[in-house]
């Protein structure tokens, strides 16, 4: 068996090669750990790639009034409270340094106009402040090219187009991972004291959705299989504006850039309805009339001048990604979207064609080379897109190690920081803050235990499973069982719920977990993607299954989870989690105790005027919402 596979060994092994993954093996690099990278796709083409809109960290280059505790208060309010506080308080203060380590390793963000050479930042929804730094709408190739020059040449080694299919153990804790590369199909062993799990996140179980090929969940199965418990699993963001039209770029992201620099939303009456949705939490906070919306717009994005100079305050349009959602969705099932079933975002009528090219450059080119669309002539018509997984791999928020000892997780795989709705540009700055930290701690623990032992018999059980659907000769293949299992999610767990549907979505997971039994593949090993996209569904339906059990079991709507028969906040959910686990081969669901910001803690942002006493008790299900 040994002589069949290819054998590696490393301190440290990261799975993943975003921007979490880098990070994280640049700071085992850094501590001494040998450190192995593996990465399904080539180096510098994780799906980190196509963030563009920013990285959110209170810099306060632009809004002196900007600071961490601010940022930190607009993650609660933006997650409702669901997110793990001390990983929100981890974030907000150290993604202004890691901004500025980001800059002294080679990122050129943009500049500020005014001559003093600060990095540039931009409005995103949710933001009090302006806070994305950004390089135009290409923020993640920037963060993605530095990180992997410094990567590189901190001797890492790579290993490429290699996909990790199970994790390995040695007793309680983490010994290693196997897998095979995707080219030539051969086996892969690596042994590691530690191993970061930083695989991104789930968007290709949804029919419409955003995400880059690699999004299959893995990490999250991978952890559950290894005995990790997952958290907050419920909690997947659509984000309101994805391309609806032409049928090729469905789901293609349209960054929220879009509307921080002016672009409105309109109804097919040509009516901007955001006003109507403002909820009690971002009541006072956002412009309640077009013409103070305007008036904004004209002073801070045409004009530059400073928000706290201006008494007008943003457009509605720049409200968090869950409520703008809602509200599309709204709109377009009351019979006011377009012809193909969306929404107008116009920039068109906003911004100049040149403002537009210069700004936006990846969208101008986005719609005119795949769409034939020319944003600067006409509006775009956009829907909500399955966009980021805010639950995950459940971790310690000071070393983020799992519950597997010498299991760590990092960027959208792991659990917490954003609680039932994520901010736009707060991956960018998870990945950094909380990769730099899985990073130092693995190589801790890997400095701190001995070299486990794997079990090497257990691969040929391993090689068996992998091998299957070439024995499940004319057997269905993969890619019919991946579209039905896109449209079970969509229909049962999709960006609305309800006890009946999530009950029978879980029968139809069943049913395609059996199917799966008899998937075949053709052909044999060599570059072979539909025995891949075989062996990726097993993990599909893992997480399939649980954001279906999660979403069962949270009877409130909540951010990202919205049951139509359970509206509304509730007390009785508003400071638990759901956590999901293997129990007995059979997966677990139990509530357990959010943690809870402290009291202190609270009492002080409630005198600095950062948070206000009665959005928090609407938030907890403990005061009725008024509107
Ligand atoms: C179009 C778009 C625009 C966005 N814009 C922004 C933005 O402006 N600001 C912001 O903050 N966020 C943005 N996001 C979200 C953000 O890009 C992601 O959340 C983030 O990049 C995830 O990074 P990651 O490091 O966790 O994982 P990824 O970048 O997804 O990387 C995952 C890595 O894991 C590897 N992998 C997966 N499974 C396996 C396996 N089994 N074996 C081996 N390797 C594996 C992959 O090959 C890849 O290298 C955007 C997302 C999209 C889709």
């Amino acid at each position: 068996m040994s002589d069949s596979y290819q054998s590696f060994e490393y301190d440290v092994l990261v799975i993943g090669a975003g921007g979490a993954g880098l990070r994280a093996a640049i700071e085992a690099s850094a501590a001494g750990c040998k450190t192995g990278l593996v990465c399904k796709s080539l180096l510098g083409k994780a799906h980190t790639v196509m963030a563009e809109g920013g990285i959110a960290a209170a810099l306060g280059t632009l809004d002196s009034r900007d600071s961490w505790r601010q940022h930190f208060c607009d993650t609660l309010i933006g997650g409702n409270f669901a997110n793990h506080w001390r990983m929100a308080q981890i974030h907000a203060q150290q993604a202004p340094d890691r901004v500025r380590e980001l800059e002294k390793w080679g990122a050129v963000f943009d500049r500020t106009s005014d001559g003093k050479g600060n990095i540039n930042v931009r409005h995103f929804g949710g933001h009090t402040y302006k806070r994305l730094a950004h390089v135009g709408d290409r923020t993640g190739l920037e963060l993605i090219r530095t990180l992997q020059d410094k990567g590189v040449h901190s001797g890492i080694e790579v290993h490429m187009e290699c996909t990790i299919f199970s994790l390995l153990k040695d007793g309680d804790r983490i010994a290693g991972a196997y897998g095979y590369f995707r080219e030539t199909g051969r086996p892969v062993l690596f042994k590691a004291k530690s191993v970061i799990l930083s695989t991104g996140g789930i968007g290709k179980l949804y029919r419409v959705n955003s995400n880059s090929w690699e999004c299959t969940g893995d990490g999250f199965a991978l952890a559950y299989l290894a005995g990790a418990e997952l958290a907050d699993m419920e909690y997947v963001q659509f984000h309101p504006t994805g391309m609806v039209w032409p049928p090729s770029v469905r789901g293609l992201l349209i960054t929220e850039g879009v509307r921080g620099e002016g672009g409105v939303l309109k109804n097919n009456k040509g009516e901007r309805f955001m006003f109507k949705y403002i909820p009690p939490k971002y009541q006072g906070k956002y412009a309640d009339t077009e013409a103070e919306a305007n008036a904004w717009f004209q002073n801070v994005v045409v004009e530059g001048q400073k928000e706290e100079t201006v008494k007008e305050r943003k457009p509605p349009e720049l409200m968090s990604r869950d409520v703008t959602s809602r509200a599309i969705w709204t709109e377009i099932k009351e019979g006011r979207g377009t012809e193909h079933s969306g929404i107008y975002l116009d920039i068109a009528s906003r911004r100049t064609p040149e403002d537009i090219k210069r700004k936006l450059p990846s969208m101008y080119h986005q719609f005119k080379q795949l769409a034939d669309v020319d944003i600067t002539k006409v509006p775009m018509e956009i829907a909500p897109t399955c966009h980021y997984m805010m639950g995950g791999i459940k971790v310690d928020p000071e070393t983020q190690m799992s519950t597997v000892p010498g299991l760590f997780a990092a960027g959208e795989c792991s659990a917490g920081m954003h609680g039932s709705n994520r901010l736009g540009g707060n991956s960018l700055s998870d990945l950094v803050v909380f990769g730099k930290l899985a990073g130092e701690h693995a190589a801790a623990f890997a400095k701190a235990h001995s070299t486990p032992k794997v079990d090497e018999s257990s691969l040929i059980q391993m090689e068996k499973e992998m091998n299957r659907p070439f024995e499940n000769q004319g057997g269905e293949v993969s890619y019919s069982l991946l579209a039905d299992l896109q449209t079970v999610m969509e229909r049962g767990a999709g960006m609305y719920r309800e006890e009946a549907l999530l009950d029978q979505g879980l029968k139809d997971l069943t049913a395609l977990r059996d199917r799966l039994k008899k998937v075949s593949a053709e052909g044999n090993r060599l570059f072979n993607p539909g025995w891949h996209v075989a062996l990726d569904l097993r993990n599909m339906l893992i997480v399939g299954e649980a954001i279906t059990r999660a979403a069962r079991e949270r009877k409130e709507s909540r951010g990202g989870h919205t049951r139509t028969d359970c509206p509304g906040y509730s007390k009785d959910f508003a400071k638990k989690r759901i956590v999901v686990r293997q129990n007995n081969g059979s997966m677990e669901v139990v509530q357990e105790d959010l943690p809870q910001i402290p009291l202190e803690l609270e009492n002080e942002l409630i005198q600095e005027h950062l948070l206000k006493p009665e959005i928090m008790k609407q938030l907890r299900g403990e005061a009725p919402m008024v509107s």
